[in-house]
């Protein structure tokens, strides 16, 4: 055989012993070398000193290695919307095997979402409808200008018939986004996603209230994207310290997303944040077509700009596994328990001096960097920074064998 042919499927799912790595589980509250062994696509077990017997073992020593990550905001309604990106262009290079549409299509566009993009797409795909009919075929589109692009019982109704694709209802708060209708966008899309028992996903920044306004209308479980954005009505306030009614939000339990994006995430935010024990709860990129050759690029650009910035890595892949996947309701992601399915990400902690940018054109110079070695989806590898035949699968545009 040609070594440059791909592996068939059932080779490539041979089974495996991931061995020696430092395993970074917040699920299972393990942060230790250890060995992984993955049987039928999914983790069989994960201890110390597993024997090799029956499967092909790949040394990660000097590695680390974490649940499959899962982006929690990004745009991927390709082809239908000038924002999308392929879900396989960019996910198994990155150790993205879960990946999050944030409201680029709502109840009209939601079969073509199925269709489009959801089916062909290896990587796992879920989608947030957006409260507006419209959706978001433009960054700048104000989908929320007139309150007749929401029907809240058809957005209700077309969640509700697709509950193993659509995880959540998305609305954007921006003033230039809703016109003159205030917060009316956010309550209505509570509304809806109350009747179907999911979160709401808030795009804030230029808000038309301070963001305590906002999040008194949330739920515990609704989600704040651009949560260090640098634009009015943010996270801090006149002294560089968190408004308390965002701290009693976020304390009961509204979760506080990153969603970098072209234009929502600020440094100097993020690091008066932190130095305050502000930290994300989730760390999602917003990549869309604009931004994924900077300033965001990708989820590990985004994990390493945090790392930099003062969050532990634990934290940041607990931001980045558990907490996305248990916001969407599938705890069975973006975990190594054994039994689940072996999405895996390996990843080498780089260091020396690299150059990052965020939303504002700010630029800072930091010492470590987080780069995708191994992917694995279902046990399959589909990515391998070190190897470029025998452990590659070629990532195609649409997800398959075909050439
Ligand atoms: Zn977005």
């Amino acid at each position: 055989m040609d070594r440059h042919e791909p592996l068939s499927d059932s080779e490539n799912r041979t089974d495996l012993l991931l061995r020696g790595g430092t395993v970074v589980d917040p699920s299972l509250d393990l942060n230790r070398v250890c060995d992984i062994t993955i049987r039928d696509g999914r983790v069989s077990a994960i201890d110390v000193g597993l024997p090799a017997e029956g499967h092909r073992v790949v040394d990660l020593s000097g590695r680390y290695v974490f649940p499959g990550l899962v982006d929690l905001h990004a745009h991927i309604c390709w082809g239908f919307t000038d924002i999308g990106l392929v879900p396989d262009d960019i996910c198994p290079s990155t150790g993205v095997t879960t990946i999050v549409d944030a409201g680029s299509s709502s109840w009209p566009s939601q079969e073509a979402f199925r269709r489009n993009v959801a089916e062909p797409s290896r990587t796992r795909v879920f989608g947030f409808s957006n409260i507006s009919s419209v959706g978001i075929p433009t960054a700048g589109t104000p989908e929320l200008a007139s309150l007749r692009f929401v029907d809240v019982d058809r957005s209700v109704a077309s969640v509700a018939g697709n509950p193993d694709l659509m995880t959540g209802i998305k609305v954007r708060q921006g003033q230039h986004l809703v016109g003159d209708n205030g917060i009316e966008p956010t309550r209505l899309a509570v509304e809806a996603a109350e009747q179907l028992g999911v979160p709401v996903m808030v795009h804030v920044g230029n808000t038309p209230c301070p963001l305590g306004g906002i999040m008194d209308l949330l739920r515990p479980g609704d989600i704040i994207t651009h949560a260090y954005h640098g634009h009015p009505h943010g996270i801090l306030d006149d002294h560089r310290a968190i408004w308390q009614d965002v701290i009693e939000g976020h304390n009961r339990g509204i979760l506080m997303d990153v969603g970098h994006g072209a234009g929502s995430f600020k440094f100097d935010v993020a690091k008066a944040a932190f130095e305050r024990g502000f930290f994300p709860d989730a760390i999602s990129t917003d990549l869309y077509t604009v931004n994924v050759n900077g300033p965001v690029f990708d989820l590990p650009t985004t994990m390493s700009k945090m790392l930099n910035l003062g969050m532990a890595l634990e934290d940041i892949v607990r931001a980045t596994t558990s907490i996305p996947s248990a916001a969407i309701g599938k705890t069975g992601l973006g975990t190594l328990r054994p039994g689940e399915a072996a999405d895996v990400a390996v990843f080498e902690l780089e260091e020396g001096a690299f150059d990052f940018i965020d939303s504002h054109g700010d630029r800072r110079t930091w010492p470590l960097r987080l780069t995708c070695d191994m992917t694995l989806l279902g046990g399959e590898v589909v990515y391998n920074r070190h190897s470029a035949d025998m452990d590659r699968k070629p990532v195609g545009t649409h997800g398959t064998d075909a050439t």
